[in-house]
């Protein structure tokens, strides 16, 4: 299973996409964990990254691009792989498209969690006290919202296009909503 995980911030990708990627057996790949361990272990990606995302904009194509193809030439993604939070752009869903035909595979799923605006800056507050993330303050909230609709949101029609996305409503008790993820895959 070669898949994505989209929605928009806080619609749970996080979260569903650890558990499904776990009950498929593949390596889950969150571009913004990687930058955030990178930005904890201040390492030079981390120094590159970590102001970008305090405002909530995305990390240039070129980095983020480079990152993933690294990752997916890791021979544990040979059974499959999750990826969250990448593709964010129409740049980087062609990259993508290069990268997997030069490893000759193609994507089998794209997950859309639905949710609607309200609840998700609710979920996001909530979050940004427990978890304490540095870009999950409420203005960081609104842009990453703004970049979300301007440059990702446009990604899911090309993936409907394709006829490999899969919309699950997003509302709801995490095993609840990970029971309509795995049924609607398994479909
Ligand atoms: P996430 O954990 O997916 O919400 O990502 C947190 C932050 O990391 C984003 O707001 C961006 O600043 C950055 N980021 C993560 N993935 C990407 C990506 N594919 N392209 C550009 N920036 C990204």
């Amino acid at each position: 299973m070669r898949m994505l995980i989209m929605g928009p911030p806080g619609a749970g990708k996080g979260t569903q996409g650890k558990q499904v990627a776990q009950e498929f057996g593949i390596p889950e790949i969150s571009t913004g964990a990687i930058f955030r361990s990178n930005v904890a272990n201040q390492t030079e990606l981390g120094k590159i990254v970590s102001a970008i995302m305090e405002k909530g904009e995305l990390v240039p194509d070129s980095v983020t691009v480079d990152l993933v193809a690294d990752r997916l030439a890791q021979p544990d993604t040979e059974p499959g792989f999750l990826l969250d939070g990448f593709p964010r752009t129409i740049p980087q869903a062609e990259a993508l498209d290069t990268i997997l035909a030069d490893l000759g595979v193609q994507l089998d799923a794209v997950l859309s969690l639905v949710v609607s605006g309200e609840t998700l800056i609710q979920r996001m507050l909530k979050r940004a006290e427990i978890e304490g993330r540095a870009d999950d303050n409420e203005e960081t909230i609104r842009r990453r919202f703004e970049v979300y609709t301007a440059e990702t949101e446009p990604l899911l029609a090309l993936y409907r296009e394709r006829g490999i996305l899969v919309e699950v409503d997003g509302l709801g008790e995490v095993a609840e909503v990970n029971q309509r993820i795995v049924a609607a895959l398994t479909k």
